[in-house]
């Protein structure tokens, strides 16, 4: 019988050879040592909108100040595309320009695949696309909700090249954080192959369906999943968060989090839980505990310079 109990047993049978298939579960809580704006906290991206500023008629204006998340909601992008685009504009571009540094959690993904080859597949919730910076390889990474770093037509579904997206984006859309530093009007980005104006970063907008890969992929994957960890996310987002109760009564949860989540989703955070283990604590700091105890804090380090400096700061505090 396995008994996990601490990151130490947790290592442990990470190794062993009961442990064949592992599966990671992340949301907003993996990228917050990456500094990058959570668009739901306070401060973010929905609590600072000011629809007044966006390129949009009156009636589209109410609508976003009444509800603010009309900026990523399908039928509104398919009538003007400006909002979502004017609104994310900062993001796609620092998304770019890798402002924001994949973190500790993120790396232990790559980390787990390179020295194990027992990972099956990190589902993320979060559509800031550092899960896909650390190197692995794509089909091991499933989007839920899209991903900011790669751009197609919400029409007819044509790829465009993310480089050549981002130009546009700086060249047409105004950015109504600093009108200083863009065009003075945003003028269409239409899509090469269809012409229409609906060119975006592959995120799931409200109203749309999400992608076919994650039932696919989730239907495949948790039968013979032994290990689901669960960073970062709250687990109240559905569908994502019924990967916790569709394993295998035998597979064995590991909740990393400072708060006791996923309770209603029948997850047991008692000590003496026989299925379930629950790591307290910010997710890069529980990470870099669970590297530490894999024995993989050298190759860690050798990361550094793709890593925030808040993480880097955490490792060498640490590990001098
Ligand atoms: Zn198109």
């Amino acid at each position: 019988m396995r008994s996990v109990t601490d990151l130490a047993s947790l290592a442990r049978f990470i190794l062993s050879p009961d442990c064949q298939s592992i599966v990671i579960l992340t949301g907003a809580g993996v990228s917050v040592a990456s500094g990058i704006p959570d668009f739901r906290s306070p401060g973010g991206m929905y609590d600072t909108l000011r629809p007044e500023l966006i390129t949009a008629t009156e009636q589209q204006r109410k609508l976003m100040t009444m509800d603010p998340t009309y900026v990523v909601e399908k039928n509104m992008f398919l009538q003007n595309s400006f909002p979502y685009l004017e609104v994310r504009r900062p993001f796609i571009l620092g998304v770019r320009d890798r402002i924001w540094k994949p973190t500790i959690a993120h790396h232990f993904a790559s980390l787990l695949h390179s020295k194990t080859d027992k990972l099956t597949r990190v589902y993320t919730q979060n559509i800031d696309g550092l899960t896909n910076a650390v190197g692995l390889p794509d089909g091991k990474i499933v989007s839920v909700h899209g991903t900011l770093d790669k751009a197609g037509c919400e029409s007819c579904g044509e790829d465009m090249d993310f480089d050549a997206f981002c130009s546009e984006v700086e060249a047409k859309i105004r950015d109504i954080y600093h009108p200083e530093k863009g065009p003075q009007e945003s003028t269409p980005i239409k899509c090469p192959s269809c012409g229409k104006a609906t060119v975006k970063p592959k995120t799931v907008l409200f109203g749309s369906s999400l992608p076919a890969e994650f039932f696919d992929k989730a239907s495949q994957d948790l039968p013979t999943t032994d290990l689901l960890i669960v960073a970062g996310t709250s687990l109240v987002v559905s569908p994502a968060n019924s990967l916790a109760y569709n394993v295998p009564t035998n597979t064995l949860r590991v909740i990393v989090n400072n708060e006791p989540v996923g309770k209603e989703l029948g997850i047991d955070h008692s000590p003496d839980a026989k299925r379930d283990f629950f790591a307290r604590g910010d997710c890069d700091e529980v990470f870099l505990d669970l590297i530490g105890e894999l024995g993989w804090i050298a190759e860690l380090k050798e990361l550094e310079d793709n890593l925030p400096r808040v993480s880097l700061e955490l490792i060498n505090a640490k590990y001098k």
